[in-house]
């Protein structure tokens, strides 16, 4: 059972939206630790993201070197089977292909997230996420 709380993840969602700097690729694990969350809420809380997928959120994937830079982000449903992976970061190339799960702010709800945000909200910052960590590869 899931012991997040909807709200506390809708608040977040909305308080990262309305930011003039943009929050962009976000997984589930930076959510986890923004709301101090435990691992086992993983699953419960994908689910319930995935959900607002076509409204709030766009889902995709992207690709992690071995030390965690971010580099393509593409459609869940992109042949990546002959992918040109060489990091744009660090000298890292032709690796082993490690995606994650990212989720971004469809456009018009970032737009009517800001349109409903205090000039405090907009100003507030956005710390770097950091990827390494991630545990979850996705499997398509
Ligand atoms: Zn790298």
């Amino acid at each position: 059972m899931s012991r997040f709380s909807m709200i506390d993840v809708n608040g977040l969602l909305e308080d990262w939206a309305k930011r003039e700097v943009g929050l962009q690729n976000f997984t589930v694990e930076h959510i986890l630790a923004a709301l101090s969350l435990p691992e086992d809420d993983y699953e419960s809380l994908f689910l319930f993201l995935r959900n607002k997928v076509g409204s709030e959120l766009e889902l995709k994937k992207m690709l992690l070197c071995p030390d965690g830079h971010k580099n393509q982000v593409v459609d869940l449903d992109t042949d990546v089977s002959d992918i040109y992976t060489e990091c744009v970061r660090c000298d890292a190339e032709d690796y082993e292909q490690f995606w994650v799960f990212v989720f971004s702010f469809n456009s018009d709800y970032q737009q009517d997230a800001r349109q409903h945000a205090t000039k405090d909200e907009k100003k507030k910052m956005t710390r770097y996420l950091p990827q390494m960590g991630i545990g979850v590869v996705n499997v398509w």
